[in-house]
């Protein structure tokens, strides 16, 4: 792990640097040849998935065009509801354009669900998710994930864009907090 003072704060590492880069060249291989000759828009969804947008985009060799959006979601306490409200909505016209949203994690997938209908109402030519991380959760909704880095268990984790309390999203790996962060 890396010596940063955030680092500290971690209980375990679920996923090394390494891991995450090599996973990441991965998809971008996959993407590279299932997008290749085709207009393809990243969409990216703000905060939490600069890190993967960036270091994804850049791991892919084919022309692309990037974009972001921010969403919040409204919920009780921690869990989301499903009733999403547009904070930063797309510069770009959509309408027969290949869309790919590029998400940090999939929990209740909830947000993406209302995410795919949102986007898909405004005449792409498709849509398709790629998701860095992905909860036992995400099963019982049925949201079609074309592309998914890890399946994780359901524990909250932080770092590579990922937040508590908006900190922690610049450590270079994934993992758990430890239990005096929360108290
Ligand atoms: P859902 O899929 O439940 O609608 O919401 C997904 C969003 O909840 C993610 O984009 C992320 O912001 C947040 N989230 C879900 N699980 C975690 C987690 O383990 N750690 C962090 N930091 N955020 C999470
Ligand atoms: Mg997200
Ligand atoms: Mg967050």
């Amino acid at each position: 792990m890396d010596a940063t003072d955030t680092g500290t704060d971690l209980e375990h590492v679920l996923l090394s640097e390494e891991q995450l880069a090599e996973r990441i060249r991965e998809l971008a291989a996959e993407l590279d040849r299932d997008y290749a000759g085709q207009d393809v828009l990243l969409v990216g969804v703000l905060k939490g998935a600069v890190m993967v947008m960036a270091d994804l985009s850049r791991a892919m060799s084919i022309p692309l065009s990037m974009d972001f959006m921010a969403v919040s979601s409204y919920g009780s306490g921690t869990k989301s509801s499903g009733v999403v409200r547009i904070l930063k909505d797309l510069d770009a016209d959509i309408s027969g354009r290949h869309v790919l949203i590029v998400e940090d994690i999939i929990d209740s997938g909830l947000t993406l669900s209302w995410l795919i209908a949102n986007l898909s109402s405004r005449g792409p030519a498709s849509v398709r998710v790629c998701a860095l991380l992905r909860k036992p959760e995400a099963a019982k909704v049925v949201v079609d994930v074309a592309y998914v880095g890890f399946d994780i268990p359901n524990e909250f984790v932080v770092g590579y864009g990922l937040d508590y309390s908006d900190r922690y999203r610049n450590l270079k790996c994934v993992g758990t907090l430890a239990p005096h962060v929360y108290s």
